[in-house]
């Protein structure tokens, strides 16, 4: 049995990994912080749900017991969660400190809380995969040319949050570049979500392509990079 479990799979990107990867015969635990809508979000599509919040390590912690006693083991982590930010006016000189706090909190910090509680669970992998899922906007690359149409959208707390998690990906892979275990960056493209009032271009199904195609690289796959669709995303 392969076993995976994707952070914030209660609706958007997140839902589509978990149904796509149920899909493909994968045990698919969706990890949502809020019980009731998580629980109906795995009830669609017939798949497990454990109760997690990646801003509190308890509630971290408490996920990965379940898991070692559900399956003894983690094939899979698809680090999803993540949040814009609700201010009004993001641009560098209207963003307080505590605004920045407050994403990075979820995009940054939870993803190392959420990742080194299952890496004992994914070490017991044969060849387990990590995903984080960033976004093009983190790309420093992008966001320093010019004639990039990403130019423009210069959102301090977001935009710096996804370039912390690309480096905190490569820091993971490097880590365990001599174990089994790779570890990418995912960027879905804009797409359709809660998170941007529903304004992207593509479906969530879309933006879940690439998350799915990390999770389930083969053995000579690579690891320590910020993928899409197309391949490779500049940092
Ligand atoms: P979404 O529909 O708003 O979904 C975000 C998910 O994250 C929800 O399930 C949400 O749960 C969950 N979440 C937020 N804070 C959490 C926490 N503390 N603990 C656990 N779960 C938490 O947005 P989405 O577009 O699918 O976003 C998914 C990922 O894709 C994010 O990392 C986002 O940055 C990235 N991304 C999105 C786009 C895009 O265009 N949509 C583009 C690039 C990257 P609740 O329902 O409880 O809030």
């Amino acid at each position: 049995m392969t076993t995976a479990l994707i952070t914030g799979a209660n609706k958007g990107i997140g839902f589509e990994i978990a149904r796509l990867l149920g899909e493909r015969g994968v045990t698919a635990v969706v990890g949502a912080r809020d019980e009731e809508r998580g629980r109906a979000a795995a009830e669609r599509i017939g798949q497990p749900y454990v109760r997690l919040d990646v801003t509190d390590p308890a509630s971290a912690q408490a996920a990965a017991k379940w898991l070692e006693e559900e399956y003894g083991t983690l094939d899979i982590l698809v680090n999803n969660a993540g949040i814009a930010g609700a201010q009004e006016d993001p641009s560098p000189s209207a963003t307080q400190a505590a605004a920045i706090r407050q994403v990075y909190e979820t995009n940054v910090f939870g993803v190392v809380t959420v990742t080194n509680a299952m890496l004992p669970l994914l070490r017991r992998a044969p060849s387990a995969r990590i995903v984080n899922v960033s976004s093009e906007l983190g790309s420093l690359a992008r966001a320093s040319d010019p004639d990039d149409p990403l130019y423009p959208h210069n959102y301090l707390a977001y935009n710096s949050s996804k370039a912390a998690l690309n480096m905190v990906t490569l820091a993971y892979a490097k880590e365990l570049a001599g174990t089994p275990i790779k570890v990418n960056a995912a960027n879905p493209g804009y797409c359709a979500t809660d998170l941007n009032g529903h304004t992207g271009l593509r479906t969530a199904e879309q933006g879940a392509a690439i998350a799915l195609r990390l999770a389930t690289l083969p053995g000579d796959g690579p690891s320590g990079g910020h993928f899409e669709d197309a391949g490779p995303v500049p940092w």
